[in-house]
């Protein structure tokens, strides 16, 4: 008999000596590019799924609701969106109540051209307004369709709206959680397409921060990476507290630090024009947030900075490094860099060489320009020949990869609180965590020894680009009590 067309799982629930099927779920596939905001939206839309009784499913070809989750900030995942969507609209030729969804910053910057090369996609939603997406969902080919029985409610690419952050949340760690504390950016970086799919800042409320946060590290979660486009901007644009206090995020991290100083507390990415002092001492005086600053420089050149409308000097950039370094010994540094901006000259692709060489990161995302439509620079003449921005990128990822590999060398040998993440991809014999300085660590060891969560002493045997293999020399602390909650509605 065939069982494809039979709305029921095989697996069967015992209740009183009858045996009932269980109802199959209808399956949603979530495909997700770009930062971890992005990540964080597709675990948000997720949780709302399950929540409206959707499960999840690996392939595209089982699911009946399929999102791409897309990134405006480079041209690559733009021709992967209309590539994906080319398979997508053929599974829909098949099934035509297969719901195709676009959303995230394409969705937003670019919904008409979506809607006109892509007709079948039904829905469309921007990250400000992630929250409308079971009322999409269930509305769709329902009430709000036109004469072509398109969905025309489209509440989800309204940029002005305020972002409402509490839903379900289907988390892909039980360690380690992301947490939304600033949406949109008000900066105008000249390259930078994040502005006109995100919107203005608008910073979430410190209690419902805290109270999430509370209730994660009631879960178990061990660590905490606090999200925002500009992250230290968090608490501008809010009110003062009743004691006549401003909340900033120096402020957050003090009352995230009182919830549990032993959490790990992460952050990205911050700005460099809003890295006061006062952030510099909270970040060192804190148990809590991990040795490791995530700090975009962009260029180490002080015009292409001007161009870029970076609003700080290469002198700025480096007189945080030094002291925050001076501060907290053995920090790590990471940063994001752009080769081949309009108008680079050799001597300032060389003065970007020069500021690595002088900061030496421990690791950078290096990227070759990409114009973008809707940004100040997008009109300018892009004007680095394609192989020029291709070698000078090569020539900066060799660079700094052997500053990488020199770093972690020296650090060989000592040993680190590592957080155990999951079973390493490279073998199951080997388990995967991170250093506070957020370094990779691969060890031989098993769940049982070393269960994922616990804090493990490590001693960094031989030194990779990007962390080390060790050995295990001790658990550091017994994993917290963890309830078992896949989903859970925060
Ligand atoms: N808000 C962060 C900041 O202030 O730098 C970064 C946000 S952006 C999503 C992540 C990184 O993408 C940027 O730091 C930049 O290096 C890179 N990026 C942004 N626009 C780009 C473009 N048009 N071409 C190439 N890389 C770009
Ligand atoms: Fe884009 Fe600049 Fe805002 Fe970062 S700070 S999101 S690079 S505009």
């Amino acid at each position: 008999m065939a069982t494809a067309s039979v709305p029921w799982k095989s697996t069967f629930i015992l209740r009183q000596g009858r045996r009932k099927p269980e109802p199959m779920k209808p399956k949603y596939h979530i495909q997700t590019y770009g930062c971890q905001m992005n990540v964080h939206d597709s675990e948000r839309m997720a949780g709302m799924l399950e929540e409206l009784g959707y499960e999840m499913t690996e392939t595209a070809e089982q699911a009946s609701l399929i999102l791409l989750n897309t990134c405006a900030v480079r041209e690559k995942p733009e021709h992967k969106l209309y590539s994906e969507l080319g398979i997508f609209r053929k599974l829909k030729a098949q099934n035509p109540d297969l719901i195709i969804g676009v959303t995230g910053c394409m969705a937003q910057r670019d919904a008409n051209e979506i809607r006109a090369r892509v007709p079948e996609v039904d829905i469309l939603l921007g990250p400000r307004n992630i929250h409308h997406l079971p009322r999409l969902v269930n509305q769709h080919k329902s009430t709000f369709t036109d004469k072509h029985g398109k969905s025309t409610f489209e509440p989800g690419l309204d940029l002005l709206s305020d972002p409402t952050p509490v839903t379900p949340v289907r988390r892909s760690s039980s360690v380690s959680a992301f947490v939304d504390i600033i949406f949109g950016c008000n900066f105008k970086c000249t390259y930078c397409a994040v502005p006109s799919a995100r919107g203005r800042e608008v910073s979430r409320n410190p209690q419902e921060v805290l109270d999430e946060i509370r209730q994660l590290n009631d879960l178990g979660y061990r660590e905490i990476t606090l999200l925002g486009q500009t992250v230290n901007a968090y608490g501008h644009d809010l009110e003062k507290l009743q004691d006549g206090a401003r909340i900033d995020f120096a402020w957050l991290l003090e009352a995230i630090n009182d919830i549990n100083p032993r959490l790990r507390i992460r952050f990205t990415s911050p700005h460099p024009m809003y890295f006061n002092n006062r952030l510099l001492d909270t970040i060192a005086a804190l148990p809590s947030v991990c040795e490791h600053l995530h700090l975009p420089l962009q260029s180490g050149d002080n015009d292409c900075l001007k161009r870029m409308k970076r609003t700080y000097t290469i002198e700025k950039y480096r007189g945080i490094i030094d002291n925050l370094r001076e501060k907290i010994p053995g920090v790590a540094v990471t940063t994001d860099i752009i080769v081949g901006f309009c108008g680079e000259t050799e001597s300032e692709f060389a003065n970007t060489l020069k500021a690595c060489r002088d900061i030496r990161f421990d690791l950078a995302f290096m990227f070759a320009y990409s114009p973008r439509h809707s940004t100040v620079a997008g009109t300018w003449p892009d004007d680095v020949a394609a192989e020029i921005k291709s070698r000078r990128l090569n020539e900066l990822i060799d660079l700094q990869n052997d500053i990488s590999r020199e770093i972690n060398y020296q650090l060989a040998g000592n040993i680190f609180e590592v957080l155990v993440e999951s079973i390493s991809d490279k073998s199951d014999a080997w388990l995967f965590g991170r250093t506070r300085s957020n370094k990779m660590m691969l060890f031989e060891g098993d769940l049982k020894t070393y269960p994922v969560g616990s804090l493990v002493r490590v001693h960094a045997r031989e030194a990779l680009l990007r962390g080390f293999q060790g050995d295990a020399v001790e658990v550091a602390s017994s994993p917290l009590p963890r309830r078992i909650m896949p989903l859970h509605v925060l």
